[in-house]
């Protein structure tokens, strides 16, 4: 069976709207994997940030605590030798080194309860916004591999198409073929329907003499896009 060349142009153009659609959908689908994947990255580096955090405050935590030893080992050294010194004017000396070690003491220790304080706020901190993030990571997770998946199948689909789309491209007269393929290159859809007696892309209205020609399945340049025009 010969196919009529106006009905097969026509099937053409139908089908590559169609194709294009699913190009549209695919690109989309690659967009919104692009931002779960940035998503995902954020998350990664919110935890590499956090555990860096926490570390700079442990071992802050962990200098004073040293320190603090430091002081004390000094405070009884000095408390030790206050038993043996011989004259009061060692004593006194001896007794306001103590004094001065005694303020650093204090000092340290009211430093290092404020540090665990925040030592400890950070960690619960952190808990919370792990496991808050890791239900945030999960749900991420999945919806990437079903986006994977759709986008495998779509692709596998739009790949078929393209195959099967040659053969429709070769039942098209040559001339319609070559400009269709011609205004291809610079605008998505080249050829629109009539509607309504006017343009489907610009809404330009269609003369009465034009309308008769094109229900004679004749195709015409759209005087207002320059689309080219059909009538079905
Ligand atoms: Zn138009």
């Amino acid at each position: 069976m010969v196919e009529n060349p106006f009905t097969a142009f026509i099937d053409l153009v139908t089908y590559d709207a169609a194709l294009r659609a699913l190009q549209q959908k695919r690109l989309s689908l690659i967009s919104e994997q692009n931002h779960i994947q940035s998503t995902l990255s954020l998350l990664e580096r919110n935890t590499v940030l956090a555990k860096a955090r926490s570390a700079d405050l442990r071992k802050e935590v962990d200098k004073l605590e040293r320190e603090l030893h430091e002081l004390d080992a000094q405070l009884s050294d000095k408390q030790h030798r206050l038993n043996l010194v011989n004259t009061p004017k060692e004593y006194m000396s001896l007794q306001q080194e103590i004094e001065i070690l005694e303020q650093n003491k204090r000092n340290a220790d009211d430093a290092l309860l404020t540090l665990w304080s925040a030592f400890e706020q950070q960690q619960e901190f952190d808990q919370q916004r792990e496991k808050s993030e890791s239900i945030e990571r999960a749900v991420a997770e999945t919806k990437l591999r079903e986006l994977q998946q759709i986008l495998v199948d779509l692709e596998q689909e739009i790949e078929k198409k393209q195959r099967l789309r040659v053969e429709k491209e070769a039942k098209t007269p040559d001339a319609w073929r070559e400009k269709y393929a011609m205004m291809l290159t610079r605008i998505e859809n080249p050829v629109v329907s009539v509607e309504n007696a006017s343009c489907s892309a610009c809404f330009y209205p269609i003369s009465q003499q034009d309308l008769a020609a094109l229900m004679r399945h004749k195709l015409l340049e759209c005087k207002g896009c320059y689309r080219i025009l059909y009538y079905l």
